[in-house]
């Protein structure tokens, strides 16, 4: 079964953008996953293909028309059932790793992008949308959000990263930050790799990147932190400690 997205925007032409070099984009013409974009503006009503309109109650910008967005994802659905729908929106549940995981292991998702302030509301009412953000930031349009939660998504198709063990040893995938990685040069302006990497010890190698898995966690994000040890974490003060490399 191949992971298949569309793209429910308007701005199709951002489609594959950066998803169409590199692994992604091997992958795209291998046919490893598909994907198609398509343009909001033609499930317009009216003839001047109006897909907006100002803010109930007054304010500034304009707001996607919720009878426009129905039409797409209704189009959208019935070609594609089984596909979750998934609107970008910086009030939507955060996107986290495990989330991805699921929807890499599914049949594909079908994308909804903003522009403007954002959805009428009653299109989360009225259709079953899953609403994600892709952080505590805003950006201009959904467009970027869905490349990078399809990015998440692609990059764990089987055969797809080159070797096959490194998707599951990544940040996120044991609830913590990675360990640092270090290459050749050993001495670069006065600083060494951590000795034990250059011991060939896999024991103690395993070892120090389980404890700086940790303590960077523990130090950078204390909220996974907290989650992974699963009991409260006092105060965040420690995270202002310096790790010392050894
Ligand atoms: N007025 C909205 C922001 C609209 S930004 C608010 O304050 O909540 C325009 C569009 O960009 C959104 O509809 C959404 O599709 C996309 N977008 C912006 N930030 C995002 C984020 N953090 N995650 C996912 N999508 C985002």
């Amino acid at each position: 079964m191949t992971f298949a997205a569309t793209v429910l925007t308007l701005y199709p032409e951002m489609f594959p953008g950066p998803l169409g070099v590199s692994l992604a984009g091997r992958a795209l013409r291998e046919g490893t996953w598909a994907m198609d974009a398509v343009q909001i503006r033609d499930f317009a009503i009216d003839r001047h293909k109006t897909v907006d309109d100002t803010p109930a109650g007054g304010g500034a910008g304009m707001v996607l028309r919720v009878d426009v967005l129905a039409k797409a994802i209704d189009h959208a659905r019935e070609a594609h059932p089984g596909r979750p729908v998934i609107a970008m929106t910086p009030r939507g549940k955060p996107l986290t790793q495990e989330r991805v995981r699921e929807l890499a292991e599914g049949p594909g998702v079908i994308l909804l992008c903003g522009r403007f302030e954002g959805f009428d509301e009653r299109i989360f009412e009225g259709r079953d949308v899953e609403e994600v953000s892709v952080g505590d930031i805003v950006l201009s349009g959904g467009e970027c959000a869905a490349l990078m939660l399809l990015d998440a998504c692609i990059r764990l198709l089987p055969g797809v990263m080159g070797a096959a063990s490194s998707g599951h040893e990544e940040s996120f995938e044991n609830g913590l930050l990675e360990y640092p990685h270090y290459t050749r040069p050993a001495e670069w302006e006065g600083r060494v790799i951590p000795e034990v990497l250059r011991s060939g010890d896999h024991g103690k190698i395993a070892e120090w990147r389980k404890r700086r898995s940790e303590d960077d966690t523990r130090l950078r994000r204390p909220d996974l932190w907290e989650r992974h040890i699963g009991v409260r974490v006092q105060s965040a003060s420690g995270a202002q400690r310096e790790v010392q490399d050894d």
